[in-house]
């Protein structure tokens, strides 16, 4: 069997979701199990109309109800289909705008009609069109998750789960992405552009062939065409690689995407729902042009960057540990770090709690943080033992003006990542590629 991924773009309206059914019924001998995201925008709207109703503001239900009514009427299907649903949207809005609360797990409860609403109206049309689509809401799919809401993960009973859900279907099931069933029997959301994660988590569970991710790109890219309008895709990425750019926003994956797939092995394609007859980029343990050296650039923008000085640290032992159990225990995701003898500086998403942290550690530690800043990674299978590649990377930024904050190359084999400040990033992705493409 194979799942099938589409993202909000692929399922915009009635054409491009009428379009994804022709894909689908090209590949139903290979079993498809569809995940589809929420309609292109929905989310915003839903988290919005969440937002405003604390305040008493509901007005963005009308513009909800009327895009999956309208969607309904185009796709010839009935609108009846998902009045239920809208219906509880709005009882929910109203019970934040009352309560004027709203919890992370209310605000998921809340992000999670967009998933309900496009898997019902898709299946539907694609039923219309003669394919054996039903819509299946993640809970009755199997994806149990954690309470994380927000950013929840799968348990290791969803497998068995999902397994007992799904396996074996002889039908054509369209499931919700980006949500899971969480213990307690809430709504929980795997995190923002989440579908792609239930995409993998399922193709895992079940033992998939391959796990393909249709969007609106030709597959993974050289650098975000948005900063680099001559970015290219790329045919073929290893786990690895994708990986690292997942991890720094390559925009096309969501983080979490290829764990379930490199746990299991299972090969991950990422194709283009407009030009379906383009190979896309396909993620394997392996490429086939094994050629070492750059193969994307990838950034993370709006860090901060911590440096913790002690004098004491002069050959002395264990300050590592504490500075990080204390950052720990503030729970502060820490990225990259360098150290000197005396200080250590590393990169944090969120510069909220350091304060806390810097507390606890004590007037021993002087603590700075610079905010404003941002990691540009150079990514390739090789990297580390290609000789002359630091030079280039920083030839080309330096011909390009741009000063470099911190450095951190062999931690991964195959990326040399560097600090910059965030107004650098255009400039500095450009002078990468220019200088590597
Ligand atoms: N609809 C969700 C979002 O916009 C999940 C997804 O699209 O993958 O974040
Ligand atoms: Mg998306």
């Amino acid at each position: 069997m194979i799942v099938m991924k589409f993202g909000g773009s692929s399922v915009s309206d009635a054409a491009r979701i009428r379009a994804a059914g022709e894909i689908v019924r090209g590949r139903l001998a290979e079993r498809p199990v569809v995940v589809v995201s929420a309609f292109r925008g929905v989310t915003d709207e839903l988290l919005g109309l969440a937002r405003d109703a604390q305040h008493g503001d509901l007005s963005r239900l009308a513009a909800l109800r009327r895009r999956h009514e309208e969607t309904a009427d185009s796709l010839g299907v009935d609108r009846s289909l998902v009045e239920p649903l809208l219906l509880e949207l709005a009882d929910l809005a109203k019970g934040v705008s009352l309560l004027k609360e709203l919890t992370p797990r209310t605000l998921d409860h809340a992000a999670s009609f967009g998933e309900r609403l496009s898997a019902r109206l898709i299946a539907a049309s694609w039923a219309k069109a003669g394919l054996p689509a039903r819509a299946v809401d993640a809970h009755a799919a199997g994806l149990l998750t954690d309470a994380r809401f927000g950013s929840a993960n799968p348990l290791p009973e969803a497998e068995p789960a999902i397994k007992a859900a799904l396996g074996g279907a002889q039908d054509l099931p369209v499931v919700t992405g980006f949500i899971g069933l969480a213990p307690g029997g809430d709504i929980a959301t795997l995190g923002r552009n989440g579908s792609d994660y239930s995409a993998t988590i399922l193709g895992a569970a079940l033992g998939a062939s391959v796990i393909e991710i249709w969007s609106d790109t030709d597959g993974v890219m050289t650098a975000d065409p948005r900063l680099v309008p001559e970015a290219k895709p790329l045919a073929a990425l290893t786990f690895e690689e994708a990986g690292e750019l997942a991890y720094y926003g390559g925009k096309v994956l969501h983080p979490h995407t290829l764990v379930p797939a490199v746990r299991k092995g299972i090969p991950v394609a990422v194709r283009n729902t407009f030009k379906p007859e383009h190979p896309g980029t396909a993620i394997a343990p392996s490429r086939p042009s094994a050629a070492a050296g750059p193969r994307s650039i990838a950034f993370k923008r709006h860090l901060s960057v911590v440096t913790v000085k002690s004098p004491d640290m002069l050959m002395g032992w264990g300050f590592l540990a504490r500075i990080f159990a204390a950052f720990a225990r503030h729970e502060i995701v820490v990225d990259m770090v360098t150290t000197s003898e005396v200080t250590v500086s590393f990169t944090v998403d969120d510069p909220r709690r350091v304060d806390l942290a810097a507390r606890e550690l004590g007037a021993d530690f002087d603590v700075a943080v610079e905010s404003g800043r941002a990691i540009v990674c150079v990514v390739g299978e090789g990297l580390r033992d290609t000789p002359g590649l630091a030079a280039d990377v920083f030839s080309a930024l330096k011909d390009a003006g741009i000063n470099v904050l911190m450095i951190s190359q062999g931690a991964s084999k195959i990326n040399l990542a560097f600090v910059v400040a965030d107004a650098d990033v255009p400039k500095a992705v450009s002078a990468l590629h220019k200088r590597f493409f």
